[in-house]
């Protein structure tokens, strides 16, 4: 049996590892900390040395004298870099670690639902070695859920789809109980990269990760029949088979088009959670909705074009990007009964 957490100690600490963003929170005090998952990387001589976190790494990366890397150590929704991950939780462990004058706190971090036992075990580990004195492991769309204001242990069937940047992940639950938790490997991230393989199928033009998703946020939207966003973006890249550069301009029916593949991919994901789960929960959820977080999740008319697709209402959370800390923070303050939400790290 996992104790519980009861009570508020102020030295206790809530991680949000996202595969995009990575948010910190101390208990009785807010969110420290909220930075992207990446690290700045040197590579010399064929050694890697890690030299910035966070905020950090991204600041520097554009303006160093000497080339430097940016590594997602989380990208994919797997620990892709275990080194990279874990240099990357001391150094946020560490810095709230220096403000709390070094007392050793309890940690709770949420992990995809499909974290492998190999994967628990490394970010226990790390978190043990960066000086936790216990840490406890959640799944994400659970605290998602919680975070999104969704009453756990009285709601009847519930569902929330949780978009991020590598994974988009679903926990389904009735009365407090975890029916079903998991996830897949489409959200923000393949979005983008959709967007990358239409650009260059369609203009034969080359353009960045980071471009596409600005396309995204800028000019994207899940609906065909996007009318009202009048967002038409242009874009520079080379031309592949002029080897010029070139600019084209996009609007959201194109980008909408792009984006109909990992769109579909995440319906159908949805489709198979709720197919699989017993038919009273299902009718629950039928008719209580469906509760959408994370930044993925953002996406222009995403909302109406899931509602459209499954068949069931589709609501976007109140500040989606924060309500997974926002759900680690209630557990971790002993404001939601919890310790039953917890994932063993063991298997
Ligand atoms: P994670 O929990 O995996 O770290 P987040 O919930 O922080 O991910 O979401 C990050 C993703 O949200 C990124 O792929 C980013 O491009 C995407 N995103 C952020 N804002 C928007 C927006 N307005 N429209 C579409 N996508 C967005
Ligand atoms: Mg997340």
């Amino acid at each position: 049996m996992l104790p519980k957490l009861a009570g508020v100690f102020s030295d206790d600490i809530a991680i949000d590892l996202g595969t995009a963003n990575t948010l910190v929170h101390v208990a009785g005090r807010g969110t420290v900390i909220e930075e992207p998952s990446m690290v700045a990387v040197r590579a010399t001589g064929g050694e890697r040395q890690i030299v910035a976190v966070g905020s950090e790494a991204q600041r520097i990366i554009g303006i160093a004298p000497e080339p430097l890397e940016a590594l997602f150590p989380l990208r994919e929704g797997v620990i892709a870099d275990f080194i990279a991950t874990g240099v990357m939780l001391r150094e946020f462990i560490r810095r709230v670690r220096t403000a709390l004058h070094f007392r050793r706190p309890r940690i709770l971090i949420s992990v995809p639902a499909s974290a492998t036992p190999v994967e628990r075990r490394a970010v226990v580990d790390t978190a043990r070695e960066a000086g936790a004195r216990s840490v406890h492991l959640i799944a994400e769309p659970v605290a998602a859920l919680l975070g999104a204001g969704v009453p756990v242990q009285e709601a009847p069937g519930t569902m929330v789809v949780d978009i991020g940047g590598g994974t988009t992940d679903i926990a389904i639950i009735s009365h407090g109980k975890v029916i079903t938790a998991r996830s897949l490997r489409c959200a923000g991230h393949a979005m983008d990269e959709a967007i990358i393989r239409y650009v260059r199928r369609r203009h034969h033009l080359v353009i960045g990760q980071s471009s596409a998703e600005r396309i995204k946020i800028e000019a994207g939207t899940a609906s065909a029949a996007a009318n009202g966003r009048d967002a038409d973006i242009h874009i520079r890249g080379r031309d592949l088979r002029r080897g010029r550069f070139k600019s084209v301009v996009l609007g959201p029916p194109h980008v909408a088009e792009a984006l109909d593949a990992p769109i579909s991919e995440i319906v159908e994901f949805a489709q198979r959670a709720l197919e699989e789960v017993p038919a009273e929960v299902a009718a629950d959820i039928n008719e209580r909705g469906i509760v959408l977080t994370g930044g993925g999740a953002m996406l222009d008319k995403l909302d109406e074009e899931l509602t459209r697709r499954l068949g069931i209402e589709c609501t976007l959370a109140e500040d989606p990007m924060r309500c997974v800390i926002r759900g680690a923070a209630l557990v971790l303050e002993g404001l939601a009964d919890n310790s039953h939400l917890f994932l063993s790290p063991d298997y």
